[in-house]
C-alpha cells in the first residue's frame, strides 16, 4: 500500500490495531515522499482494512502557516490556518492527494483557541486544563462533513475568533476587533446569492452551512472554498461591498469543485471556468447583464496578462494542461478561470441560452458526489442534446480538440461595452495627455479633475487603469503623480484600485510609488497582487525588491513566498 506524504514525521503504523512495518522513501519533487505500508497478511478485494498512521507534522509544513501573536491584527494570541489546494494536504497528514478521490471526515481538533474545520461543527468537549502554569487550557472540538470530499478541501483554522450571523444559514468570523466591518460587509449578500445559484444549478445547496472566516492580511488567495467555511482574504472587507464578488465566486465552488471535482489538476478549468461562469450569472441575476459582461471584460484583461506572461505558445496557457513531474501551483493563473468561463459561455453562445440553461443543472446533478475529467464533460454534453437535432449537429462540428488542446486565446465575443465606455474614453484622453507631454511641440487641452470618474463603480476604476497599464511606461513621473492625485487613487483604500494604480508607477519608473509600493507589500500577502507588485518593483528597483521580500519573507504563507522567491531568484529560489 503507497501513500504519499510530505514533510512528515511518521512515527507508528497500524493495522487493524497490529503494529506493521512501513518504509518513508526518498523525496521526489514535488509529490513528496512515498510511504509504503507492508500489510500483515494479503488484503482481499472487497475486505475494508484499518489502517491507523502516528504522524506529526514538521516545520517545513506547506499547507499550514502558524503565526506569532505579533503577526495578528490584535497581537493577543496566536494564529494557525492551513490552505491545502492543489497538493498541500498530504504535508498536514498521509492521504491520497488527489481530487480523485473523495472521502467522509470525522475532525476532533484539540485547542485553546476557538476552531473550525471544513465539517459541520458538532461541538466543543473535554476541557483539559493546562499542563504547567501560564499556559492554557484545551477544548476538543469536533466536525462532521458527511458530503464526501477530496483532500484539498480539507481546512482548518484556530485562532481568537469571535462570529456574527450574516444571513439564514451563514455566519462571519474574524478576529473580534474586525467582526463589525466584516459582518456589515457581507451581511444580507450571501443569501441572495444563493438563491439565484440555485434557480440555476441543482441540487440545492448540500453543505448545511455556508459560512465565511475572514483571515489575517498574509492569506495568499482571494478566497478558498473550503467546505462549511469559505476563507477569503480581508482585502474584501473594502466598506462599500464592491469586493463581494470573491463570495459569489466562492459560493458557486459549493457546486463546481467541491461537489461536482476535477479528477485531476490537468482539468483545473473544470472547476475554475464553470465556478467563474456561475459567479458572472449570479452578477447578472442580481445586478443585470451588463455586469455580467463587465465582469468578463475585467477577466478578459486577467487573461492577456497571463498569456503574455507565459506566452501564447506556452503549454500552461492550454486548456487541458499536461502537468507530469510539474507542481500544480506553477501553473496556477487566470487561464483556468478566464479561458475556462469561454469555454462556457461559447456553448452558451452555440446552443442559445435556453437550451443551455437546461444542461447546466442536469451536469452538475449527473456528477455530483464525483470527480470528473474534460471527456466527462464533452460526453455529458453529447449525449444530453442527442435527441436535439439542431444542437447535436453544432456539437459535431465543434472543434473539441482546439477547445482542449490549442494554446493562447480563445475566440474573443463580443461583450456589451455599456459599462466600460466612459472608462474606455477617459484613458484615450489620458493617452493623448501623456503622448502631449512627451513631445514638447504638440499639447493636450484635456485638464484632468477629480469629477472625471463622477458616478463610477470602483471597478471602472480598475478597468480605466487597466487600460491605462498598455502604455503606462510612456507616463512621466508628473502624469503618475496627477492620476493619483486627481482621483485619490494614491490614497484609496480598495486596494484592486490602489494596486492598479502603484503598478503603473512602477511601469513608468515613478519613484514616488516605490515606497508605497513596498509598504503594501509588506500588509497584503494575497498572491494576486503581491506577485505582478514584485516582478514590476524588481524591474523599477531590483535592491529594494529584495530587501522587501527578505524583511517580510515570515509574513506571507509559505505558498507565497515559495512563488515569490522564484520570481524574484529563478527556479532554484535563493
Ligand atoms: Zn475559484
Amino acid at each position: 500500500m503507497l501513500i504519499n506524504p510530505s514533510f512528515l514525521d511518521v512515527s507508528v503504523v497500524e493495522v487493524d490495531g497490529k503494529s506493521v512495518q512501513f518504509n518513508v522513501g526518498d523525496r521526489v519533487e514535488p509529490y513528496g515522499s512515498p510511504l509504503t505500508i507492508t500489510l500483515p497478511s494479503k488484503a482481499t478485494k472487497g475486505k475494508t482494512i484499518d489502517v491507523e498512521i502516528k504522524v506529526a507534522t514538521t516545520e517545513k509544513c506547506t499547507a499550514l502557516q502558524w503565526m506569532t501573536p505579533a503577526q495578528t491584527s490584535n497581537k493577543k494570541h496566536p494564529y494557525m490556518f492551513s490552505q491545502c489546494q492543489a497538493i498541500h494536504a498530504r504535508s498536514v497528514f498521509p492521504c491520497q492527494d488527489t481530487p480523485d478521490v473523495k472521502s467522509t471526515f470525522s475532525f476532533a481538533l484539540r485547542s485553546p483557541l476557538p476552531v473550525l474545520a471544513s465539517g459541520l461543527p458538532t461541538g466543543a468537549s473535554d476541557y483539559q486544563p493546562p499542563k504547567k502554569d501560564g499556559e492554557s487550557g484545551t477544548m476538543k472540538y469536533t466536525f462532521e462533513q458527511k458530503v464526501p470530499m477530496t483532500v484539498y478541501l480539507f481546512a482548518i483554522a484556530s485562532g481568537d475568533l469571535a462570529c456574527a450571523s450574516i444571513g439564514p444559514r451563514s455566519t462571519v468570523w474574524s478576529g473580534p476587533e474586525e467582526l463589525l466591518a466584516c459582518q456589515r460587509e457581507l451581511d444580507g449578500e450571501i443569501e441572495p446569492f444563493m438563491k439565484a445559484l440555485e434557480s440555476i444549478v441543482s441540487p440545492t445547496y448540500q453543505w448545511g452551512q455556508y459560512n465565511v472566516l475572514i483571515l489575517p492580511p498574509s492569506f495568499p488567495y482571494g478566497g478558498m472554498e473550503n467546505p462549511v467555511w469559505t476563507y477569503a482574504t480581508p482585502s474584501i472587507i473594502s466598506g462599500d461591498k464592491q469586493n463581494v464578488d470573491v463570495i459569489a465566486h466562492e459560493l458557486s465552488h459549493s457546486w463546481s469543485g467541491n461537489l461536482v471535482s476535477a479528477a485531476s489538476w490537468e482539468h483545473f478549468w473544470l472547476n475554475e471556468g464553470w465556478t467563474t461562469y456561475l459567479e458572472r450569472r449570479i452578477a447578472a441575476a442580481i445586478h443585470g447583464e451588463a455586469h455580467r459582461h463587465f465582469s468578463a471584460i475585467i477577466g478578459w484583461k486577467a487573461l492577456e496578462q497571463s498569456i503574455e506572461n507565459y506566452g501564447a505558445d506556452h503549454p500552461y496557457t492550454k486548456l487541458v494542461l499536461d502537468l507530469k513531474g510539474q507542481d500544480p501551483d506553477d501553473a496556477f493563473s487566470s487561464i483556468p478561470y478566464e479561458k475556462g468561463f469561454h469555454a462556457l459561455y461559447q456553448f452558451e453562445l452555440l446552443l442559445g441560452k435556453s437550451k443551455w440553461d437546461s444542461f447546466i443543472p442536469h451536469y452538475f446533478d449527473t456528477f455530483k458526489f464525483k470527480s470528473v475529467d474534460s471527456y466527462d464533460f464533452k460526453s455529458c454534453l453529447l449525449e444530453f442534446f442527442d435527441k436535439d437535432a439542431e444542437c447535436k449537429k453544432k456539437l459535431e462540428e465543434f472543434d473539441w480538440d482546439k477547445l482542449f488542446y490549442a494554446p493562447g486565446y480563445p475566440v474573443k465575443p463580443e461583450f456589451d461595452q455599456t459599462m466600460v465606455k466612459s472608462c474606455y474614453e477617459l484613458a484615450d484622453k489620458w493617452q493623448a495627455l501623456v503622448a502631449a507631454s512627451s513631445v514638447s511641440s504638440t499639447s493636450s487641452t484635456f485638464k484632468p479633475q477629480a469629477s472625471d470618474i463622477d458616478g463610477w463603480v470602483s471597478n471602472q476604476s480598475v478597468v480605466f487603469l487597466e487600460r491605462l497599464q498598455s502604455f503606462a511606461s510612456t507616463f512621466s513621473p508628473e502624469n503618475v503623480h496627477t492620476l493619483g492625485a486627481t482621483y485619490g487613487y494614491d490614497k484609496t483604500q480598495n486596494i484592486e484600485v490602489l494596486s492598479r494604480y502603484l503598478n503603473i508607477g512602477l511601469m513608468a519608473k515613478a519613484k514616488e510609488t516605490y515606497a508605497p509600493a513596498a509598504e503594501l507589500l509588506g500588509k497584503i500577502g494575497r498572491m494576486k497582487f503581491v506577485r505582478p507588485m514584485f516582478r514590476l518593483l524588481n524591474e523599477a528597483d531590483r535592491e529594494l525588491a529584495v530587501k522587501t521580500f527578505e524583511a517580510n519573507r515570515e509574513f506571507y504563507h509559505p505558498i507565497c513566498r515559495q512563488m515569490v522567491e522564484k520570481d524574484l531568484f529563478g527556479e532554484e529560489g535563493k
